[in-house]
């Protein structure tokens, strides 16, 4: 069964329409013009949602400007408000943007209340003709989903279905459904359990796949390649956002090539263990190779594979295709050889320079094999999103950081200056 069409402004998602690929601003969203300025390069590399943090209403005035001089200046781009917690926020956003992504249980400790705020919010939305994504995170779900089904795929699930048919119930149906982690196996698990449960209850929403916190660089890409490439095989996913700490912009080529490759056809959809690609780039290489065989490695089809390739008409060198077939191992959680670095793109809500940070502990932990290092950019979503991270770098504000060991702060407002080494103490303590 296919997913059911869904309306973002002038955008449709799902029913068997393209695959829409999508970013995030990682400005402060109260910036109006360096948002819009944003706003305007993601739309030229070929956007097509929008997505800015939206923490106060402070930010839903800012997103109503941005909007505006989007629009005066031709930019019809659908703005996607991202929503945490507040269902305040999310009601008066859902006034101004085109979609609103919340995770309802977070609205509220209490599970009637949150149910009784996102009644009046799925209102607010069908008044105002808003789309919803309801996006369950691994790290973010709520205590008594926990108790109930566990840290685990299936109460990932669970949470979903149970805000879905609060939406059946209200008669709403613009919504969007997502359930990220940075684990490609929770990820992909995840994905399928709620897929078939939408066909077992015949209303089926479309799926915003994406893996969080996947890193930057080639360790970035590929395992984002290997977690979408997955379920697209399946006939999942109707939007994909492929989150690097990076400069977002970077983000769409590599959504590209991941949907395109799925339509070009050429993409493995047997079993194989070798191939030869002649690609233009090496960024197109890696993603399309990850496509191919990273699926394979996850559901363990296969344990290892050779290829072979040219970039520009140039053969690639045995040692980068040695140093790629690693990367794609890890990333399918099949062989660790390095360190495993969970990082966030970061957003409007991160206060330090979250790229070079997380380059400089890339740098000075790389010996580090199979230690999980998290960077994360705000300690409101940070710890929650770390998941099962053994230390981690959390912003606590301006200037000051969080170092955590498992899920416990040790050492808490660090100045940014001594964090790194700070960091690197607390792991070299806890490894002897
Ligand atoms: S964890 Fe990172 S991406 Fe998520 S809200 Fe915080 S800064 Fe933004």
């Amino acid at each position: 069964m296919k997913s059911r069409e869904v309306k973002v402004a002038g955008l449709t998602i799902g029913g068997g329409t393209p695959i829409k690929i999508q970013t995030m601003c990682n400005t402060h969203t109260q910036d109006v013009m360096p948002s819009v300025e944003q706003c305007m390069e993601m739309a030229a590399a070929g956007a097509e949602l929008i997505r800015l943090t939206t923490q106060g209403m402070k930010e839903v005035e800012a997103l109503k400007e941005i909007k505006k001089i989007l629009r005066e200046r031709g930019i019809e781009t659908p703005l996607v408000a991202d929503v945490h917690f507040s269902s305040d926020v999310a009601i008066e956003v859902a006034k101004v943007a085109d979609k609103v992504r919340i995770n309802p249980g977070n609205f509220a400790k209490e599970h009637s209340v949150a149910q009784s705020q996102f009644a009046r919010f799925i209102e607010v939305c069908k008044e105002y003709n808003t789309a919803v994504r309801i996006g369950i995170n691994h790290g973010s779900l709520g205590e008594r989903i926990i108790n109930l089904y566990g840290d685990t795929p299936l109460g990932m699930m669970k949470a979903a279905m149970e805000w879905i048919e609060m939406c059946i119930d209200n008669d709403f149906y613009n919504v969007v459904v997502s359930l990220k982690a940075s684990n490609t196996i929770v990820m992909s698990t995840a994905y399928r359990l709620l897929w078939k449960a939408m066909q077992e209850r015949d209303v089926v929403f479309p799926v915003h796949l994406g893996v969080t916190e996947a890193g930057n660089g080639d360790t970035g890409r590929i395992k984002s390649a290997v977690g979408i490439a997955a379920l697209l095989k399946e006939g999942i996913g109707d939007t994909i956002r492929v989150s690097l700490t990076e400069n977002p912009v970077n983000e769409l080529p590599v959504a590209r090539i991941i949907a395109d490759y799925f339509y070009s056809g050429e993409y493995a959809k047997e079993k194989i263990t070798q191939r030869h690609y002649d690609c233009a780039n090496w960024d197109e290489f890696i993603i399309k190779a990850s496509c191919d065989f990273g699926p394979l490695l996850l559901d363990k089809e296969i344990d290892d594979f050779t290829v072979t390739a040219t970039c520009a008409g140039e053969p690639v060198y045995a040692e980068a295709i040695e140093e790629f077939k690693d990367n794609l191992q890890q990333a399918a959680r099949r062989k660790f050889t390095k360190p495993e670095y969970i990082a966030c793109p970061g957003c409007g809500r991160t206060l330090y320079n979250l790229e070079e940070t997380f380059n400089e502990v890339k740098r000075r932990t790389s010996h580090l094999k199979g230690v999980r290092i998290a960077i994360m950019g705000c300690i409101v979503n940070g710890p929650g999103e770390m998941a099962d991270a053994d230390f981690g770098y959390v912003g606590e504000g301006k200037g000051k950081v969080c170092i955590y060991k498992g899920k416990e702060p040790v050492l808490r407002s660090v100045p940014q200056e001594e964090a790194i080494d700070a960091l690197l103490k607390i792991i070299e303590e806890n490894m002897q």
